[in-house]
């Protein structure tokens, strides 16, 4: 049931939404703009607390840590804010709501393009701009994998028979 709720949010990105982080669609494939954007309005509510760690006596050089007020749960985020110790961050590459926490609290806007792994950048998945009008995120991503996979066994079957 939670993943029905994720598709009808998706859906709903994808159609109209022209708020923070709209830009995302733009730069990186549909499928990771909306995991950018559910990131946002996660980080972007009042559900986290971001506190300023100095890592140094200088007090040049800190970090942030953001903790979820519910739970006390605390990651901490980068001086430049662009990378967390969570594990949506290191295994998705992509922002979480911790970095977008810390980003509100100093200022920082909600898009960068630094935030995204280049493997979610649009020009890496050059097929997935024909797909955008298409309604189903699930046949997206299967059109995509299942063309490149088609490619690169073309590709090697054509070396097969080359050598
Ligand atoms: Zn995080």
């Amino acid at each position: 049931m939670q993943h029905q709720y994720a598709d009808r949010c998706k859906v709903r990105y994808h159609n109209s939404y022209t708020g923070v982080g709209a830009e995302y669609f733009s730069l990186v494939t549909d499928y990771s703009s909306r995991k950018i954007l559910q990131q946002i309005s996660v980080g972007g509510s009042d559900k986290y607390l971001v506190e300023e760690v100095d890592r140094d006596a200088d007090g040049n050089s800190h970090t942030y840590k953001v903790v979820n007020v519910k739970t006390s749960d605390a990651y901490t985020v980068s001086d430049s804010c662009t990378r967390c110790t969570c594990s949506f961050n290191t295994g998705m590459l992509l922002p979480c709501r911790h970095i977008f926490a810390a980003r509100q609290s100093t200022g920082l806007s909600a898009y960068d393009t630094s935030l995204v792994a280049d493997r979610w950048l649009l020009t890496t998945h050059a097929t997935s701009v024909d797909a955008r009008g298409c309604g189903s995120p699930q046949l997206t991503s299967l059109v995509i994998s299942s063309r490149s996979c088609s490619g690169a066994r073309t590709m090697s079957q054509r070396e097969k028979y080359n050598s």
